[in-house]
């Protein structure tokens, strides 16, 4: 459904952050890439998700050369096919939880979406709905940012560190939850961490080393 041909990044220093890679993301699957701070992580996610134009190379999404489309098709696409996740949540103080995941619905003209009660229910935060999202622990303020990610059943959902700044304990409990909805909707999942074994048996592991991305040995 996207695939990445020998993407690279270099910035205004000149510095090659990404070498050439290339990755092909299926329908429904999930993608796990794991590596060290400064190895590039984000910066390959960001190229994935329609972020951040590579400096070489191309993404297809759904055969078309994503960053070689006008920006509205750009923005449309990221809007309803993507969800994002990120580290530090990034949920809108002023509005309610059931506010916040909806927001995505509110920039795009959707053809899909979740019902929020449903969504709210299998993450466990339905209580929380008419709730202010300042109130909430980092767990529940997750579970939030993966309903909003969710809510426009897209294609791909790109999580950037999904559980960085939580628990033990938590993460597992989270990334469980995420990878299990991903099956029920046939979401592909694409994350990246610091952390080893993150997700259990993710359909793909990677790693990545100074920019340089492997198929990893999952023995290791
Ligand atoms: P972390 O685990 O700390 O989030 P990461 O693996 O996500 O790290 P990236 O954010 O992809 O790493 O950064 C990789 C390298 O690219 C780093 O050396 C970083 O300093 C550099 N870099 C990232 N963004 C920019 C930018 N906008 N301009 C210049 N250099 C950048
Ligand atoms: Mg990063």
């Amino acid at each position: 459904i996207l695939n990445a041909e020998k993407v690279s990044k270099t910035f205004s220093n000149q510095q090659l952050v990404l070498k050439p890679t290339s990755i092909k993301i299926n329908r429904g699957e999930i993608y796990v890439i794991e590596g060290k701070s400064g190895s590039g992580k984000s910066t390959l996610l960001s190229i994935l998700g329609g972020l951040e134009k590579p400096t070489s190379g191309r993404v297809y999404y759904r055969n078309s050369s994503f960053y070689e489309l006008n920006d509205e098709k750009q923005s449309e696409i990221r809007g309803k096919s993507f969800g994002f996740i990120f580290q530090s949540f990034h949920l809108i103080p002023e509005l309610s939880v059931k506010q916040n995941i909806e927001l995505p619905l509110t920039f795009n003209t959707v053809d899909n979406r979740l019902e929020t009660k449903d969504l709210a229910k299998r993450l466990e935060i339905e209580y929380l709905l008419d709730k202010e999202t300042t109130k909430l622990s980092g767990g529940e303020q997750q579970r939030v940012a993966i309903a909003r990610s969710l809510i426009t059943l897209p294609d791909i959902v790109f999580a950037d560190e999904p559980t960085g700044n939580l628990d033990h304990k938590t993460t597992r409990k989270i990334v469980n939850l995420l990878s299990e909805l991903s099956n029920i909707y046939g979401i592909s999942l694409v994350i990246v961490t610091h952390e080893k074994k993150l997700i259990k048996e993710p359909h793909h592991l990677f790693e990545i080393q100074d920019g340089e991305l492997r198929v990893k040995n999952r023995d290791v």
